[in-house]
């Protein structure tokens, strides 16, 4: 499933522990710091599988993840339900 993280750099300490739990190397700190002083942490969203880790890890709360919903999966549940349109939260 492909994912893709949002950071909020302007509240990032830049402590680096998202990029020691990524599985997929996918991130890593700006060389630019923010108005804080921070060097933050940047996403690149090229392999994110969106597992969480990093929005889990971060002591400050500043990732958000989201994941693709495979559209074959939607269909298929559509089918299931006799065309009835269902809404789908992921
Ligand atoms: S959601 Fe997972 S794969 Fe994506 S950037 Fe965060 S730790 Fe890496
Ligand atoms: S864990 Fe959070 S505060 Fe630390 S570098 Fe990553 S995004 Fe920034």
């Amino acid at each position: 499933m492909a994912g893709k993280i949002k950071i909020n750099t302007e509240r990032c300490k830049g402590c680096g522990l998202c990029i020691t739990v990524c599985p997929k190397n996918g991130i890593v700190l700006s060389k630019h710091p923010n108005k804080h002083g921070y060097f933050p942490a940047q996403a690149n969203n090229h392999d994110c599988n969106g597992c969480a880790a990093c929005a889990t890890i971060c002591p400050d709360v500043v990732i958000e993840v989201s994941r693709e919903v495979n559209i074959v999966e939607v269909k298929e549940i559509k089918k299931q339900n006799c065309g009835i349109k269902t809404k789908i939260n992921y």
